[in-house]
């Protein structure tokens, strides 16, 4: 969990758009949001995927990037792991792994 998070922070997670720069991808897009390149920033503060999850995290839909000042390591670990359990347990049921961004590499 601690390399995904900081991975997240560092922008070089397993998201698309990071992703499409390695190559591994080739689509740079959010899956949820075609238009939006998934970086952490959309990831962590304005993709519409994550907005329930953000609400019941930060009581907030969406996180403008001048609020992530104010995000801890808690809630941000929280935020991922709660995901990332939401996720895997998807993709463990849909035995799928691909074009699935950062969370197609947490099934494995
Ligand atoms: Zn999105």
């Amino acid at each position: 969990m601690l390399r995904l998070v900081v991975g997240v922070l560092l922008g070089h997670a397993h998201l698309n758009q990071h992703l499409s720069i390695m190559r591994v991808v080739d689509n740079p897009h959010c899956n949820h949001c075609q238009g939006s390149y998934e970086t952490a920033a959309h990831f962590i503060g304005e993709c519409n995927g994550y907005a329930s999850l953000r609400g019941e995290i930060w009581e907030k839909p969406h996180l403008h990037t001048d609020h992530f000042q104010h995000v801890t390591i808690r809630d941000l670990v929280s935020f991922i792991g709660n995901y990332a359990d939401s996720r895997r347990s998807q993709s463990l049921a849909l035995a799928s792994t691909s074009g699935d961004g950062i969370w197609a590499h947490l099934a494995a």
